[in-house]
């Protein structure tokens, strides 16, 4: 079957094509649309590396190396987060220099919108991968408040700290409940556990809370506070 388009006679199957392609493109404008820096500072949300130069930040949807093997920020490359959960992450910082100077903190991911929350919901819906994302038509989750961070130590080459995983690992060998547990199993060692204890005694006395399931993401208040009090990111 043939269709006649603007004066050219296109086959189905170069029709087809074309539809495939111009979706790509439009879903690619889409993404880089919506992870535009004013949409975020719209939000009263800001660029963490200003409120301290020394966060390392490397958003790891900003590639295709994570869990969903999609990049879902496009060219993103700026950490934005809540000014209240940013000057926490800034405490945090000073602490961890109080303690080791070299070291630094990595961010591998922070405010995250609405759009990509379902695009991320979606790319994992019905697949075991599902219970590790917020499910956007419940609310999301404190990311999309620009209210949690994951987040790891870098030594004084930027390398990370050994925690075991890597960030965004799925299986109880990210689990901080039993770490002890896993380390007499030989399922991490004693200064990976000791390397995760560090990054959670820094980031708990800043104020944030650790997730049972994934020694790198902190929330900085819980989901009913968010809620209440702040605004969630609806781009
Ligand atoms: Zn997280």
């Amino acid at each position: 079957m043939n269709i006649i388009l603007c004066n050219f006679t296109l086959n189905m199957n170069t029709f087809y094509k074309l539809l495939i392609i111009l979706s790509f493109i439009c879903r690619c404008n889409c993404v880089s649309f919506s992870m535009q820096p004013e949409n975020f500072t719209r939000y009263g949300l800001v660029d963490v590396t200003t409120c301290d130069t020394t966060f390392v930040v490397a958003l790891m949807y900003a590639s295709t190396d994570n869990f969903v093997g999609e990049n879902m920020y496009g060219e993103l490359n700026k950490a934005y987060l809540h000014r209240d959960a940013a000057s926490a992450l800034k405490k945090a910082s000073t602490y961890l220099h109080e303690i080791y100077p070299g070291y630094n903190l990595k961010i591998c991911d922070a405010a995250r919108p609405m759009s990509v929350q379902t695009r991320m919901f979606n790319s994992v819906k019905g697949t075991p991968k599902a219970r590790y994302v917020a499910n956007p038509s419940k609310g999301g989750g404190l990311h999309n408040y620009g209210l949690a961070v994951d987040i790891t130590i870098v030594d004084e080459n930027g390398d990370e700290l050994p925690m075991g995983t890597k960030v965004d690992h799925l299986g109880v060998e990210a689990n901080i409940d039993k770490e002890q547990v896993l380390v007499r199993q030989g399922v991490i060692t004693q200064t990976e556990a000791d390397n995760r204890m560090l990054l959670r005694n820094i980031m708990k006395r800043a104020g944030f809370r650790p997730l049972p399931t994934e020694w790198w993401h902190f929330n900085f208040c819980t989901l009913s506070h968010a809620r209440k009090y702040y605004k969630r990111l609806d781009f």
